[in-house]
């Protein structure tokens, strides 16, 4: 990925903002371990480094620290054993270790690289990736998702400069990381509907060059869903792309926008609910998979279903939102809710928009017969009850994830179009006869 050439085709965006960042270089390839040091030295990353991986990461990347050392490098190496949620106590502690350190070498996927990249916010230190698993879209990511007191918050976070991966480490790596990448790709698609529904309701700021980015990275690797599961370095390094490229996206227009919607909002309410209960979530990936499948029959029944002559005011029944959330919650909920986002738009701005709305729909989401094929294709949870989401759950994240965030999503426009809801079939938890006819069709088909 050639990184200026990139910020090339941005210069002088029709958007008006000016897409910088501070990544020098990304180098995803076969046998790029054995350059590691080069191209550290080449960025010009500090040589007194801290060095942080999880236990499975850092026996993946075996050898990398010695290479490392023997190219002069000053190292302090810290093997974690296992963090399964980024808190603010993970990110304390990490801040301390970067204290005698210039610059921190995260080794691994996932979220101890949350804990690291807003550890080296916190304490200006440089931050650079050697990725091991194509599992997230975090890796660019200048933000972090942090849980504090239960609640997750995505806090401003450091950008790496160097995001190394070789490929042939990645296509070792367990086949449900690749698949839990897919399903965090998988997402995409209605957040590019989303942002485009934000700017048609509320104005919202929107930049169709970093779109196009998203759409791109995401067609390659919707190409690739049959490969997801094997072991083949090539569909890989094309998902490791995407994901970066995504988590580039995100940091070029300053939004998180550019690559996430609703269903990573839906993907936050089952995590925070999981946290509290002190179950361990599942792979992030996996559950935006799964949610996305949910948005997009909701989706696609909005559009069929709303009818422009119903439209009215925001009808958002605020007692069983708080209840849904419990009063641990309250106070964050509230903080995202006043005021609340759709206070932006009206009835007659959806009115007047909702063509295009559903063009957004259209246009940028498969759509759920299409979509459930898809993750399976690439090995990815499609159903709430394969990672462990209780139906219960499963509807309450649907119903009341919109309030978590000041973000404009369709979901969050349902108490004004005043259309039917069915959230048990959303949820998948009982079938759908429009699916049925086009597996029928199918049948018939072939
Ligand atoms: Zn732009
Ligand atoms: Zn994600």
């Amino acid at each position: 990925m050639h990184i200026q050439a990139l910020l090339h085709t941005l210069r002088g965006c029709p958007c008006g903002r000016s897409h910088t960042t501070a990544l020098r270089r990304v180098e995803i390839g076969r046998g790029t371990k054995a350059q590691t040091a080069e191209i550290l030295q080449a960025c010009g990353f500090p040589k007194k480094i801290l060095v942080a991986a999880g236990a499975h990461s850092f026996s993946a990347a075996d050898g990398v620290t010695d290479l490392l050392q023997n190219s002069g490098f000053d190292l302090r190496v810290h093997v974690f054993d296992g963090v399964h949620a980024s808190c603010q106590s993970d990110v304390d502690a990490m801040a301390a270790l970067c204290a005698d350190a210039d610059g921190l070498l995260f080794i691994g996927a996932g979220a101890l690289g949350d804990v690291c990249r807003r550890a080296c916010c916190v304490t200006d230190t440089d931050f650079a990736v050697f990725a091991t698993a194509p599992s997230t879209d975090g890796f660019a990511s200048d933000t972090a998702p942090i849980t504090d007191h239960g609640f997750k918050r995505s806090l401003p976070a450091r950008e790496p400069s160097v995001i190394i991966a070789d490929t042939d480490i990645l296509a070792a790596a367990p086949a449900v990381l690749r698949s839990a990448g897919f399903g965090d790709m998988a997402g995409k698609a209605i957040g590019l509907a989303d942002w485009r529904i934000g700017r048609l309701t509320t104005g919202e700021y929107y930049c169709e060059r970093i779109a196009a980015l998203t759409r791109g990275a995401l067609r390659r690797v919707f190409a690739a869903a049959d490969r997801i599961p094997r072991s083949d370095p090539e569909s890989a390094g094309i998902l490791m792309d995407a994901l970066v490229t995504t988590g580039i996206a995100m940091k070029l227009c300053g939004s998180s926008r550019a690559a996430a919607g609703a269903e990573h909002i839906v993907s936050h309410f089952w995590e925070i609910r999981s946290l509290a209960e002190r179950r361990r979530p599942v792979y992030h990936g996996l559950q935006v998979g799964v949610a996305a499948l949910m948005i997009t029959r909701m989706y696609y029944d909005l559009i069929r279903l709303a009818d422009p002559a119903q439209f009215g005011e925001d009808e958002t029944d605020w007692c069983s939102v708080y209840a849904a959330y419990g009063s641990a919650f309250a106070d964050d909920i509230r903080a995202c809710n006043s005021p609340t986002v759709t206070d932006d738009t009206s009835a007659q701005i959806l009115r007047q928009n909702w063509d295009a709305i559903c063009a957004a729909v259209r246009e940028e989401m498969p759509d759920a017969a299409a979509l459930g094929s898809l993750l399976r294709r690439a090995g990815a949870a499609a159903a709430p009850q394969e990672i462990g989401i209780s139906p219960s759950l499963a509807l309450s994240g649907l119903a009341y994830h919109p309030y978590m965030r000041r973000r404009m999503t369709l979901s969050r426009l349902i108490p004004m179009l005043r259309c039917p809801t069915d959230y048990p079939a959303w949820a998948g938890l009982k079938e759908r006869r429009c699916e049925n006819h086009a597996n029928a069709f199918r049948r018939t088909a072939r």
